[in-house]
């Protein structure tokens, strides 16, 4: 079965029942809004092809029990990935993107140079294969969610940082055709805050949203949003608008040229700044290294221990990012904001410290209006899912890609 193949009415069914649990023929009519010879046909020529199985019957409170229909998932798989500052994710999924294998590596690409990273990628790609007994022409492509920008016609990233330094081993390279080498299939790519987005919109908990945001908050703040069925692009692929919303008109000039941007209070980078200020004013604390060669996860480890003065520096952070995103609602409305990220993945105190930001602001009706979810639906391998599923959208014609 190739998707490709499939006429337009086909693909619209094979589309709802992709991204839906299994649905009946009378639920297909209702979503689609056809009659129920036009659903009929289609769904009969997609089980012929053997595209969409019967799964079952659906409970009735009375009369016959209608079937239910699901794609076959197992026809073809995806391959997402998601480069991060601090480490590589890996998820194999079939077709309706359920997470068949996944793996994170601990490359932290400021660190390993981009042969390294991408011989990782190739061969933990091949040890899923081989634990599923998948053949390699299955795999329809390979999905990259990149931590920085990445120009999605030509595959070529775009000037990356750490803080305010670049990144030069990982910047201006063509990675969509290096991937493309080492795995030996078709590579799409995006930022990995879209690719983020696209999972929880599609597939996560933005079902039925209206209006997603994902930020991710990781070494900088970035941030995924699709509205009305389209991610919302920045008019050169940036990804880091918000990171730059000034929080202090007074504040610290930034390299964008304003002052007081949120990611020099909010990032991992102020916090650990605000740590060593506060433990040299004589704060004490459970991290267990010399202050100069505190790194994040050390900071993540102590936190899981209370330890107060990291708790309090987390916390100052979020009511940083919460002055900024209550901007953010303010201008662009969403109805799922979901926080993800190392900052918010581990645990709550940043997470927790945005919200009560936000309350304070905005009262509790603003929780009536917008979901906040802390963690994609996907944990840690949200934007990797998301990037597995960047390949079926692509390959569908899916115009949330435009
Ligand atoms: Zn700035």
């Amino acid at each position: 079965m190739n998707i490709m193949e499939l006429s337009g009415d086909e693909l619209r069914v094979y589309n709802v029942l992709q991204k839906n649990p299994p649905e009946t023929k009378k639920a297909l009519e209702a979503k689609l809004g056809w009659t129920p010879s036009t659903t009929n046909r289609a769904i009969q020529s997609l089980l012929q092809k053997g595209a969409i199985l019967e799964t079952g019957l659906k409970e009735s409170s009375g009369g016959r029990r209608p079937s239910v229909f699901d794609i076959q998932a197992g026809a073809g798989f995806l391959l997402g990935i998601h480069i991060s500052y601090g480490f590589v994710s890996l998820v194999l999924c079939d077709l309706k993107l359920q997470v068949l294998e996944q793996e994170t590596l601990l490359l932290p690409p400021a660190r390993d140079v981009p042969d390294t990273v991408l011989q990782s990628i190739a061969e933990t790609f091949r040890s899923f294969l081989t634990r599923r007994s998948i053949p390699k022409e299955a795999v329809l492509g390979a999905g990259l969610g990149m931590f920085g920008p990445v120009n999605r016609e030509t595959g070529i990233t775009g000037l990356l940082m750490d803080y305010d330094q670049p990144i030069a081993p990982w910047s201006g390279i063509p990675i969509c055709s290096m991937l493309e080498e080492a795995l030996d299939l078709p590579v799409s790519a995006d930022s990995a805050c879209n690719t983020a987005a696209l999972a929880e919109y599609c597939y996560g908990a933005g079902r039925g949203s209206r209006n997603t945001s994902f930020f991710l908050c990781d070494i900088g703040f970035t941030v995924g949003q699709i509205s009305s069925g389209r991610i919302l692009r920045h008019w050169d692929d940036r990804d880091d608008g918000f990171a730059h919303n000034s929080v202090d008109l007074n504040g610290e000039l930034c390299r964008c040229g304003k002052r007081g941007c949120v990611h020099l209070y909010a990032s991992v980078r102020a916090i650990n700044r605000r740590i060593r200020q506060q433990v040299m004013a004589g704060a004490s604390t459970r991290i267990p290294v010399p202050m100069e060669q505190v790194n994040f996860g050390h900071i993540l480890q102590a936190a899981g221990q209370n330890d107060r003065t990291v708790v309090a520096a987390l916390e100052e952070a979020g009511s940083y990012f919460g002055s900024a995103l209550s901007d953010y609602l303010n201008l662009l409305s969403p109805d799922l904001v979901v926080l993800g990220g190392t900052m918010a993945d581990e645990n709550a105190f940043f997470y927790d410290s945005v919200l009560n930001y936000l309350a304070r602001c905005h009262g509790e009706a603003l929780f009536r209006r917008v979901r906040f979810l802390r963690s994609g639906s996907f944990g840690r391998m949200t934007a990797a899912v998301g990037a597995a599923a960047l390949v079926y959208e692509k390959h569908v014609g899916n115009p949330i890609l435009d």
